[in-house]
């Protein structure tokens, strides 16, 4: 994780640099146990031991008052009872507290020895903790408890803080309110010189924000409430801001160092296609995607850009356009998709589309034939071919080109870093590069896991789409859903059912898929019927003619694992039945959606499952059935997982942040991000006065930044 603090200018012997064995009232024990379980090694690092709430010494809960509706109680008592009962796993600590009004139950799994110990019956002890009935009666379990003190006359505040704990520390006599009392020695002792402001005067004005000092001691000793909220706003801006800084510096450095070919003008091929052979109408956010990456491409700097459009927003064109806008320039460019199947599809749809121009395409793939290969390889390097579509076997070395200059990756998350890498050695002048994914990423998400990236948005859908209609049935209903499909195939459209084949090397599934084959078969008999399957384990020419065969509509159905999840396009295709849908995340099943709706006919979507399904489960399947929105479910998906787990989001330090958060604090991201750009758009060598701190404190974090590139 980043380090909030800046651990002032230079000097190792900064106060909050000391050992936290050196900390009053921790010593050589505590310090192992703090090391060890929370990663506290210094002063800094208990400072930025936030605490996860305060409590209110002022209010105490009488325990016949408690109802099931209460989530956390703090309650007053004396212990009256403490005993070990039950053995084994069952084996537990009780014991029981009482006051004026009632007995409450205290119950303890871990630590049992110690807490014993540590109890006397008869003391009086304050407990908090979460509130659960147990056969009528109200529990705590693994309360935090100490002995009653009445706040005393010099205490500051009735808010109290509480640190996270681990089980070991709260056992081993550091709890979440016992971590408070050394933290309140540390705070003590921090003097405004240790805690240097770090943002400019302007923007603390501008926004009213608490000084850093301050906000550091309100964050854990604050007089009320709204003196912590505003510590909490002021830290976690200056989390933001920070991060939104740096991304900025890094594409700005980037732009700055990067050469980058120069697409000077907009030519015949490019005009010719545009006036005679675009089969359609640009929608708005193709328009400004294409020029955004017109302005990039003629600037002079390698573009390095992530377009991100929801399944069926129409990327391929945008690629197309930009491509011809490139061979107008004289550059070759090249067309990368993740899999064989795709990359056929890309090729198709583009020669179609380019029938009429002169301007010659190929594909290249594992599987192109050797005097084939020859001949394309031969051609790309003297120059004679423009465009090139293919799969990883572009990227080999023997593919060299005459003048790549543009570089088109679909569905980016199957594509490494390293591949990539590969493709920029192929041209003296990197290419440019337009990386395209149809998994939508939160906004939020985006402007910290990509912000130093260019990126687009295509949040728009071609005109005259129709919705998909979504639904949820039972494993109960699957003659029903079966016959649904009978009566779309009667109307002369095509079904995908898909198996949840997640590991495609998994023996177990792959057995699923194929009894669900044989089902399929029951239920669609040959020679009325006819069933393509597709999965990972054929040999790539059979799966090649399983998919053409579906694709021509030679076949009714597509039997499938997930490997037709991107790109694929059958528009005549208006039935998905995805199988056992509770066990596919939501970026997945919004995949796998965007195989129908694809052509002029109604489509529908059926998620069967089976009976028992979990609470994050039934809110994945109400979200599908809700929306079509891709951009809703990856906000959905956010909300769900986690930054950390969504698919094709890079591990960005820049995520970890320890106050803020990108589910619950978007609009302070948004704010913060404006307030970088706005600050480095008029200083970005932040040059003046006002912004020397914030440079400072940039370089205090040099290596983590790429700031010292720049000074
Ligand atoms: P994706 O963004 O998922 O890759 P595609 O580029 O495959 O989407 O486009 C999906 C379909 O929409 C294609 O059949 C394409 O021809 C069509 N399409 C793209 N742009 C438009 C548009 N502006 N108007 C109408 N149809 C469009
Ligand atoms: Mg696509």
């Amino acid at each position: 994780m980043l380090p909030l603090i800046c651990l002032a200018i230079h000097s190792t012997n900064h106060i909050l640099h000391s050992p936290i064995e050196y900390l009053k009232g921790v010593g050589p024990l505590r310090a192992d146990l703090l090391k060890k379980e929370l990663s506290i090694y210094t002063f800094a690092d208990l400072l930025e031991h936030f605490p996860h709430r305060h409590i209110d010494k002022t209010k105490i809960n009488r325990i016949a008052d408690i109802t099931p509706n209460f989530e956390y109680v703090q309650v007053v008592g004396k212990l009256m009872f403490i005993d070990v009962v039950g053995e084994g796993r069952g084996k537990r600590l009780v014991a029981q507290l009482k006051d004026a009004s009632g007995l409450l139950e205290l119950a303890w799994f871990q630590g049992i020895s110690w807490v014993q110990k540590n109890l006397i019956i008869g003391e009086a002890y304050l407990v908090f903790g979460k509130i659960s009935f147990f056969s009528g009666k109200p529990q705590i379990v693994h309360p935090e408890i100490e002995v009653f003190t009445p706040a005393s006359a010099d205490t500051k505040s009735y808010l109290e803080p509480v640190y996270p704990a681990t089980e070991k520390l709260k056992a081993r006599g550091l709890n979440g309110r016992q971590l408070g009392k050394i933290t309140q020695t540390l705070v003590a002792q921090i003097q405004p010189k240790d805690i240097l402001e770090n943002l400019p005067n302007s923007i603390l004005n501008e926004l009213n924000l608490m000084g850093r000092y301050d906000a550091f001691c309100n964050v854990h000793f604050p007089t009320s409430l709204q003196v912590y909220e505003r510590a909490v706003y002021r830290l976690k801006f200056e989390e933001l801001f920070i991060a939104q800084v740096r991304l900025n510096l890094i594409r700005i450095q980037r732009h700055k160092n990067s050469r980058g070919v120069l697409f000077e003008k907009v030519g015949d091929l490019f005009n010719i296609f545009y006036n005679q052979y675009l089969p359609f109408q640009l929608t708005g956010a193709q328009k400004r995607v294409l020029k955004e990456i017109r302005q990039d491409t003629a600037k002079g700097y390698q573009m390095n850009r992530l377009l991100q459009g929801d399944v069926g927003s129409g990327k391929t064109i945008v690629a197309l356009l930009s491509m011809l806008l490139a061979a107008d320039n004289g550059y070759q460019s090249c067309l990368m998709a993740p899999t064989e199947i795709l990359a056929q599809q890309h090729f198709n749809g583009l020669s179609s589309l380019l029938k009429d121009m002169p301007i010659r395409i190929e594909i290249l793939t594992g599987s192109t034939k050797t005097k084939k290969r020859r001949a394309i390889l031969n051609d790309l390097q003297a120059g004679e071919l423009q465009l090139i579509v293919g799969t990883h076997a572009l990227i080999e070395d023997v593919v060299q080109f005459k003048n790549l200059g543009f570089v088109v990756v679909d569905e980016q998350h199957r594509f490494g870093v390293a591949q990539r890498a590969k493709l920029w050695q192929k041209a003296t002048i990197p290419p440019h590069i337009l990386v395209m994914t149809a998994t939508p990423i939160p906004r939020t998400l985006a402007m910290t896991a990509y912000g130093d990236l260019d990126y687009s948005v295509m949040d728009e859908l071609p005109p005259g789409r129709q919705p998909i209609t979504t639904v949820h049935r039972f494993e109960q209903k699957r003659a029903s859903v079966m016959e649904f499909i009978r009566s779309e195939i009667a109307l002369g459209r095509q079904a995908y059912i898909i198996y949840p084949l997640i590991e495609e090397s998994e023996k177990l599934s792959y057995e699923d898929l194929m009894q669900g084959y044989e089902q399929v078969k029951s239920y669609f008999p040959e020679p009325k019927y006819r069933i393509s399957m597709v999965h990972g384990k054929q040999p790539a020419e059979q799966k090649e003619t399983n998919m053409q065969r579906f694709v021509s509509g030679d076949t009714n159905i597509m039997v499938s694992t997930t490997v037709i999840e991107v790109g694929v396009n059958v528009p005549n295709a208006s039935v998905m039945v995805i199988e056992s849908s509770e066990k596919f995340g939501l970026s997945q099943l919004h995949q796998l959606r965007g195989r129908v709706g694809r052509g002029s006919e109604k489509s529908f979507c059926i998620l069967l499952t089976g009976n028992k399904l979990s609470r994050e489960a039934k809110e994945r399947l109400q979200i599908m059935c809700a929306t079509n929105d891709g951009f809703k479910i990856a906000e959905k998906d956010l909300e769900l997982r986690g930054p950390g787990d969504i698919e094709g989001t890079r591990q960005s330090g820049a995520l970890n942040f320890k106050l803020a958060s990108i589910v619950n604090d978007k609009e302070l991201l948004e704010l913060a991000k404006v307030k970088a750009e706005s600050l480095l758009e008029l200083d970005v060598d932040l040059a003046l006065p006002d912004n020397a701190r914030l440079k400072l404190f940039l370089q205090s974090q040099k290596g983590k930044t790429g700031w010292s590139k720049i000074s």
